[in-house]
């Protein structure tokens, strides 16, 4: 049987596996064997990007301590990347989360937002 490694088990392959693939484009700024990084195509700050890993977790609760390594090196490539996009005066990382937390593609990503001054609380 063809294996369809960017697939979520039980779920239908997500725009963010397309990416992996090249099949649908994006610009890309890191990638890696275990994560890649793009520019939100509707960015909601002067820069955006988006880190994913490539194995398909469908969102931040559905975890589990297999994944610590993995979400750790999700969060260094996050700052490495902000420093290499000249954030240094600061950014916003942001994981959505279900319904109530507005996530609206379920492959696992982090929101890195900066460049402009951002307000708290989000809404
Ligand atoms: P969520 O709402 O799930 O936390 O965030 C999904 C993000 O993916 C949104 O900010 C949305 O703009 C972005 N996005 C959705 N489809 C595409 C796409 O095809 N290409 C890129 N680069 N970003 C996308």
């Amino acid at each position: 049987r063809p294996s369809v490694p960017s697939r979520i088990p039980g779920g239908e392959p997500t725009i963010f596996s397309k990416i992996i693939a090249r099949s649908v484009p994006a610009t890309i700024l890191y990638e890696d064997e275990k994560c890649l990084v793009f520019r939100d195509v509707a960015p909601q700050a002067p820069v955006h990007f988006l880190v994913i890993p490539k194995r398909p977790i469908p969102r931040i609760s559905r975890v589990g301590p297999q994944d610590t390594e993995l979400l750790g090196h999700l969060l260094v490539v996050a700052a490495r990347t902000a420093q290499a996009e000249g954030l240094a005066d600061g950014y916003r990382l942001v994981i959505n989360d279900g319904k109530h937390g507005a996530q609206s593609v379920y492959h696992l990503h982090v929101h890195v937002l900066g460049g402009r001054q951002l307000g708290w609380p989000p809404g």
